[in-house]
Formats: structure tokens, C-alpha cells, sequence
């Protein structure tokens, strides 16, 4: 197995152990770095989901109250929630980023980033050092 996929397993399963996290916020417009990020996770994704982009909101953050990740529906433990597209890239530090978006029962549900190499702090990953997962 590569060293690459080694890490990205781990993160993984760090990530499902995680949930869940919910903690909601007064709902707001995505900011710049965040519509930048979707925008660009779905510009392969089906046009259901590209329309939704204008009327997306943020309604919850992650419990952890470090990391970026932001909700955009109220989730609920049990729910049928599941990756719509993934991504990696690199945040201010160098270090490997996943930026996940999930959907939920076909609307777009949340956007979660998780350090994929371990390192810390970190932050959301730059577009443009956006590579397929
Ligand atoms: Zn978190």
C-alpha cells in the first residue's frame, strides 16, 4: 500500500469515530473561502447539485470548535448522510487536507475538512491545490 492511502485510511477512520458534531450557528452566507471551496468541488457534480450552490446557508459548525467544517442542515445522529464528492489539497502550513462535501437525501448537507497527514493546527485547504482523492 502507498504511504498516501496509508494516511488517508487513518484520517478516515479518525473521521467516523469523530461524529457526532453538530453544534448549531445563527444562520449565515458561506464566506469567500468557503463558496470557493464548493464551487469547485462540484464542478464535476450533476447540475441538482450546482443549483443549490446560491441558495446554500450555514446553519451548524463542528463540535471540536477548531477545525472548518460547516453544516449547511441540522444533522441529527442517525442520519443517512454520505460523501458527495472528496478532495485534497494543501492548507497555509504544506500539510495534506481532505475537504469533503455530503449531501443528505439529495441537498447538499455539509462541508468537512479533515488533516489527512496529522499535523496541527491547520486549516482549510487552498482551491488551487485542489487534487482529486
Ligand atoms: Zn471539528
Amino acid at each position: 500500500m502507498k504511504w498516501l492511502d496509508f494516511l488517508k485510511q487513518g484520517a478516515q477512520a479518525r473521521r467516523q469515530a469523530a461524529f457526532p458534531y453538530f453544534v448549531p450557528v445563527p444562520e449565515r452566507k458561506m464566506d469567500a473561502v468557503e463558496r470557493e471551496l464548493v464551487e469547485q468541488l462540484l464542478r464535476d457534480a450533476s447540475v441538482d447539485y450546482r443549483r443549490q450552490l446560491e441558495s446554500l446557508r450555514v446553519v451548524g459548525r463542528c463540535g471540536c470548535g477548531e477545525c472548518p467544517t460547516v453544516f449547511f442542515q441540522v444533522h441529527r445522529q442517525g442520519d443517512a448522510e454520505s460523501d458527495l464528492v472528496t478532495a485534497q489539497g494543501r492548507d497555509e502550513s504544506g500539510g495534506l487536507v481532505a475537504a469533503v462535501l455530503l449531501e443528505k437525501n439529495g441537498a447538499l448537507s455539509q462541508l468537512e475538512f479533515y488533516s489527512i497527514d496529522g499535523h496541527s493546527p491547520w486549516s482549510a485547504p487552498k482551491a488551487e491545490t485542489f487534487e482529486p482523492w
